[in-house]
């Protein structure tokens, strides 16, 4: 289609598929487990992979928001499904990952979000692979601070909370989240667990301007945020936000410049980076800092 003519050659890639990856997706598959890595058709999917990283969307695959760049279905959720932390456990000791991403759709009809199921999830990965890191990526709990509470308590290694865009454009990119609900739950996570590091991501192409970039940077800083991830937007359906701007790799270059200039202890800032690309180098980066 035209949308995918236009894309720029840095955005081209080569796809593989080798009998281990297609092994994981049936083990995957038998599991009845969803990984975001698959249903956003990630670009990073065979070297995440065979790097042992890997991002597992629990509660469901059904979201009960609708923010206008996301792939994920919207609807109705499913029940929900207590032994999925231990099959979450299960499928990452199979595939021997060291570094695990959790994640999840918003579950705005549960009173605590999903947290409970965040936390026994951390603690049944902790019991598998002690020697594995967890990061989880959290929605909002529409601001629910004993959700993060129970969250943090589970101890995981870093704390990532999406602000997805800058001030301006939030409402109109992001169904119900807030710009500055978001900010508070990252300084929140600080006060309540400071030796956790919080991360947070921002896609670029839905009409920011480079100094709203900088002034998201700025307010993360605000709030003592360690990690940043910035990635190019791509637009998942002609249904989703258009592409503003493709930029180009010495742009992301100089973004990552002017987060670490502003002290963040790792940005990881290229077309093809989403929230979780080389999240194992980031907890390194961490716990050396
Ligand atoms: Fe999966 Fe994240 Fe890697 Fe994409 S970047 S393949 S979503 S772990
Ligand atoms: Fe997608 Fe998350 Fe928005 Fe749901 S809340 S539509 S999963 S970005």
């Amino acid at each position: 289609t035209r949308q995918i003519e236009r894309k720029p050659d840095w955005l081209k890639i080569k796809l593989t598929t080798g009998d281990n990856f297609k092994e994981l997706k049936n083990m995957m598959r038998g599991k009845t487990l969803h990984t975001v890595c698959e249903e956003a058709k990630c670009p990073n999917i065979h070297e995440c992979w065979a790097n042992r990283t890997a991002t597992f969307m629990i509660l469901g695959d059904i979201c009960t928001r609708a923010c206008r760049f996301c792939a994920v279905k919207t609807g109705l959720p499913t029940e929900l499904d207590l032994q999925e932390p231990e099959r979450v456990a299960e499928a990452a000791e199979q595939m021997g990952l060291q570094h695990v991403v959790v994640t999840s759709v918003a579950r705005d009809d549960l009173a605590d979000g999903g947290a409970s199921i965040f936390a026994a999830t951390i603690k049944a990965l902790r019991k598998r692979l002690p020697l594995c890191s967890v990061e989880v990526l959290i929605p909002d709990f529409l601001g629910n601070e004993q959700s993060l509470r129970m969250v943090l308590e589970a101890k995981p290694d870093i704390l990532n909370h999406n602000i997805e865009t800058v001030e301006r454009l939030s409402d109109k990119v992001r169904a119900k989240a807030k710009y500055r609900r978001s900010i508070q739950l990252l300084e929140r996570s600080k006060h309540i667990a400071p030796q956790i590091p919080t991360k947070s991501s921002i896609m670029l192409g839905v009409g920011e301007e480079w100094d709203e970039i900088l002034k998201t940077m700025d307010d993360l800083r605000e709030v003592d945020c360690d990690i940043m991830t910035i990635g190019q937007y791509l637009q998942p359906s002609l249904n989703h936000l258009p592409v503003t701007k493709y930029y180009p790799p010495s742009e992301f270059a100089d973004l990552k410049a002017e987060g670490m200039k502003r002290g963040f202890s790792h940005v990881e800032s290229g077309p093809m980076v989403r929230s979780s690309y080389h999240a194992h180098e980031q907890v390194k980066s961490v716990k050396q800092a």
